[in-house]
């Protein structure tokens, strides 16, 4: 017996169950040459690393399905179809979500169909060519396991009124699912959006006819969905987003109501139907649903006055300061003001019976519109952090009086619920889990932060001692993975019963459910970002919907149990003699790889912050404070750029004061050897002491200033403070070995199976050949400052600071690469690239780091360090997990190729772990705990 509930299940590497839960499914569009001049661009110019972004973008902006359409007559829309999805789906981050194959030809979505990995929706089928091309597309459909988007489109056209809609509809499902046998749930209606308010007027029921016609498909027709390109809606108001945006809303609000639940939106830009403007809402309104006859002028008249709204000026305004002394502390909360906020507490405070009072009062009746906002999306995470400062201050102000009075009466306060949250060890990353820690205490959770780098152990104490209610974990890098199981079965062995909450840049609910919840029998639960802490910690803690939320947590675990279980072994790894066999050829016969202009080590004990400003990468910094969008379309967005500029503006403040006042210090050291590739290793040739380390002023002629200093860095054992598994060979001059993994993809002939050491010349070739590498860090001096904030209770600064020492790290590494590129390795000599170009790492050779995707295996830092003398150059060190100290740092390789590239070394066999143990003369064991997010197999 089956009775597993009949909803649409789609996927990607995750699943995307389709439950009345979910309300609406948005799919993401920008992937769509038709309906994006960027990305048509991208595809055209073959700029297809680019174009991936594009999909990631999506994915993050929270699109749950990506839409992909090449439809355009100058791009052979079949190649560009098969190019740009087997490019996404190795990118495990965008692959996650199910792809619907957009095109009007069958044969573009045939070729797509052969290269989705899950269950895909094809977008779409019709009646258009008549029942006989209907089936056969349809049982194609079926045989390829996908889903289908059925237009209301028949022999006679494309259907316009509410009954031609219905009656397409119907007679297709009928067809559907009587004749070929297709699933009901796997049938998607787009009955046809269409523009209204076009000064036609048999254009002005369109969208009633669409709802209407919604409305009766959804009660007539079981299981099915309808959904729509909802763009289309609003096309008369070109050129007016705030107005177009308006009416997205509203079309929506009332589309869903009536049963519409997919939808092609751009989500991030659709603000929410409650808070748009009474007047403009009214207008778009009787246009949407055709309430009177002059709705189109009537909103031409008002739509005016929104355009180019976004960039005004906002005057300060201190009207709020003469309302009551409660209203003016939820003013300060909710905006964030921490200028009055201790006269204000002691006003609330001398008006109290009791100090306790003013928290559990104002300041909590604050925090809850705060956490409103913030729930409903209203508000966003720079702002909630700022709250928390004005919170944090109130109650560090009020401390010493409630201690008073706890002395004389035993009483405490109340919160929500206690929460133990720590960095595990061996990694040293925080700004993730700051921000969530930030978040909870704002809804009012007790927050005990251990730090970062905490053992077990301690963890697991301190819950104990403290009465927690749950453990919250965070990690950055891959083998806090490990760290993380290990943690969960301490947890199982020492009896404990409180839930575990998992985050951070490297976990996912895949390897949650996999990898950590099967070691503890209490819920474990990964939390996406730090938006969802706070539900997350409460549906845990409170009685009402914790077995609810706990069941469908396991449930949803248990399917992705059952899927990894069940893969199919399509995507078989060939043997490592294969994927040798089909590396990637370096044309050596004819390429003399250039020789370094300024071979050996390089040392910047002091790099000039003020060159690096203009280099910065400011899209990360967004994202980190969870502002989805590009710099510097972020700073006007429609929904964000207020706080995005407001952010911003902070940054640019604090950067001033971190040049102006030497808050950090910027370090850097990169090295040049020659080297060959030995199979899937390089071997590294020190150079002869006397001609290594060199002290470099930077913007100087290298060969002018260039002082040859004591050979330290050609002895990099000499300093003993790095570590590292595998002790430099001795004997032979001095030489040192890189290892490198391979791909194993099954791929067709000519397309090779990567590995970093295809990209130097191999010794047998007879070519000299050279490698680059280097270490940077922006956080030296950090300490103090981030300290002195954080005693000042003001997170949001002490967060400001790590996230900006960040990105001088990221452009200093930029920076450095750029001059190896032009002066010191001096192999692109004529190159002049700006920012963005750089960004967009549209340079000759590239600069892996390890730890990611193309050399995951962190351990090999240890080595990198090593050749640097990181430690002694550049102030840097490594934690036992190989995560750098400073945390604002950056280290990698330089490779020169012309060809060289990012890839994803994705899983590896047993054989290759082995081979690469080997390699190393480390047991396959320690091996498998380096590689562990990339096996193949399970090596419990
Ligand atoms: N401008 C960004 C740069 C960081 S992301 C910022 O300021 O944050 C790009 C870097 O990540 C690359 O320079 C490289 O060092 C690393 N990287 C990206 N993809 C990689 C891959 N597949 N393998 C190895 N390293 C990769």
């Amino acid at each position: 017996m089956n009775d597993t509930p009949r909803y649409t299940r789609l996927s990607g590497l995750e699943p995307l169950v389709i439950t009345p839960q979910l309300l609406f499914v948005n799919i993401g569009e920008r992937t769509n040459v038709t309906g994006s001049a960027q990305f048509r661009k991208l595809i055209k110019e073959e700029r297809y690393e680019e174009a991936v972004e594009v999909a990631r973008q999506q994915v993050d902006n929270g699109a749950q399905i990506l839409d992909v359409n090449m439809d355009e007559g100058m791009i052979d829309s079949e190649k560009a179809m098969v190019r740009f999805l087997n490019l996404i789906m190795s990118e495990p981050d965008i692959a996650r979500i199910p792809v619907m194959v957009d095109s009007s030809r069958w044969s573009v979505i045939e070729a797509g169909l052969q290269c989705l990995q899950g269950k895909g929706v094809v977008n779409s089928i019709s009646l258009k060519e008549g029942e006989a091309a209907f089936i056969e597309h349809a049982l194609k459909v079926r045989r390829y396991g996908a889903a289908a988007v059925v237009m209301a489109f028949d022999e006679i056209g494309q259907a316009d009124t509410c009954a031609r809609k219905v009656e397409i509809c119907t007679r297709a499902y009928r067809i559907l699912t009587e004749q070929v046998g297709f699933a009901p749930e796997d049938i998607i209606f787009d009955p046809n959006i269409f523009a209204v308010a076009t000064g036609i007027e048999q254009h002005d029921n369109y969208a009633v006819d669409f709802i209407q016609a919604t409305r009766i498909i959804k009660q007539t027709l079981p299981h099915c969905h309808v959904s729509g390109g909802v763009s289309n809606v609003s096309f008369s108001f070109r050129g007016n987003e705030t107005v177009r945006a308006a009416i997205h809303s509203v079309f929506l609000y009332h589309a869903i109501a009536a049963g519409m639940d997919m939808g092609i939106v751009n989500a991030g830009a659709l603000p929410i139907y409650d808070d748009l403007d009474p007047e403009l809402r009214e207008r778009v309104e009787d246009v949407i649903l055709n309430r009177r006859k002059d709705g189109t002028e009537r909103l031409l008249e008002i739509a005016e006055r929104y355009k180019g709204k976004k960039g005004e000026k906002k005057v300060e305004d201190l009207e709020w300061r003469s309302r009551s002394v409660r209203e003016r502390l939820t003013h300060a909360l909710v905006h964030g003001i921490d200028a009055f906020v201790e006269t204000d507490t002691e006003q609330a405070r001398a008006e109290s019976t009791r100090p306790l009072d003013v928290i559990e009062g104002p300041l909590m009746d604050g925090m809850n519109v705060v956490g409103d906002l913030f729930g409903a999306g209203k508000m966003f995470l720079p702002q909630v952090v700022k709250s928390a400062r004005v919170m944090k201050k109130a109650v560090a102000y009020l401390l010493p009086f409630i201690e008073a009075e706890k002395l004389r009466t035993g009483d405490t306060a109340t919160s929500n619920g206690k929460i133990i949250m720590a960095t595990v060890k061996g990694d040293v990353h925080d700004i993730g889990k700051n921000i969530v820690g930030v978040v909870l205490a704002c809804n009012n959770f007790e927050v005990v932060d251990l730090g970062v780098m905490v053992p077990t152990q301690t963890i697991l104490d301190r819950a104990r001692a403290e009465n927690a209610d749950i453990i919250g974990l965070s990690g950055l890098i891959t083998p806090s993975l490990e760290e993380m199981t290990h943690v969960a079965r301490e947890m199982q062995r020492q009896g404990f019963q409180m839930p575990l909450m998992i985050g951070g840049a490297t976990t996912s609910r895949a390897h949650t459910a996999l990898k950590i919840d099967p070691h503890y029998a209490a819920p474990t639960v990964w939390v996406k970002d730090a938006s969802r802490a706070v539900g997350v910690a409460q549906s845990l803690i409170s009685r009402d919907m914790r077995a609810a939320f706990v069941a469908a947590n396991e449930a949803d675990y248990a399917q992705i149990r059952q899927r990894h279980a069940n893969r199919g072994d399509a995507k078989r790894l060939v043997p490592l003699s294969k994927a040798r066999a089909q590396k990637f050829d370096g044309g050596w016969d004819h390429y003399t790889p250039p020789t370094p202009a300024r071979p050996g080590i390089t040392v910047f004990d002091d790099y000039p912050l003020t060159e690096l400003i203009e280099l910065i990468d400011w899209t990360p910094f967004f994202q980190a404070w969870e502002l989805a969008g590009r710099y510097p379309a972020i700073l006007t967005d429609e929904v964000v750029g207020t706080h995005a500029s407001e952010l911003f503006a902070d940054a640019q403040a604090m950067l001033g004061r971190i040049v102006a006042e030497k808050w950090l210090t910027a370090k850097a050291v990169f090295g040049l050897w020659p080297a060959n590739s030995v199979g899937d290793d390089v071997e590294v040739c020190l150079l002869p002491v006397g001609e290594g380390a060199r002290r470099a002023s930077p913007g100087l002629d290298p060969g002018a200033d260039a002082g040859t200093t004591e050979p330290a860095a050609i002895e990099p054992l000499r300093n003993g403070r790095t570590l590292t598994p595998t002790p430099l060979p001795e004997g032979e001059g001095l030489k040192a070995t890189l290892h490198f993994l391979r791909q194993q993809a099954d791929k067709p002939a000519d397309r090779p199976d990567l590995c970093l050491a295809d990209f130097i010349a191999p010794k047998d070739s007879g070519r000299q050949d050279w490698i680059g590498a280097f270490a940077v860090t922006a956080g030296i001096g950090i300490e103090a400052h981030v300290a002195g904030f954080e005693a000042a209770h003001d997170d949001y600064n002490a967060i400001l600071l790590k996230a900006l020492a960040d990105r001088l790290a990221e452009a200093l590494a930029e920076r450095l690469h750029q001059r190896v590129r032009t002066e010191f390795w001096g192999y692109a000599g004529g190159e002049t690239l700006d920012n963005q170009a750089l960004i967009a790492e549209q340079y000759r050779g590239i600069r892996p780091a390890p730890g990611y995707p193309a050399c995951p295996d962190h351990s090999e830092k240890a080595m990198l360090f090593q050749l640097l003398d990181a430690p002694g150059n550049a102030g840097m060190s490594l934690t036992e997990s190989f995560a750098m100290l400073p945390t604002a740092a950056v280290s990698g390789y330089y490779f020169s190729h012309p060809g060289a590239q990012y890839f994803v070394v994705g899983r590896v066999s047993k054989e290759q772990a082995a081979d690469y143990a080997r390699r190393k003369g480390v047991t396959l064991a320690q091996a498998e705990r380096w590689l562990a997010s990339n096996l193949d197999y399970d090596p419990e």
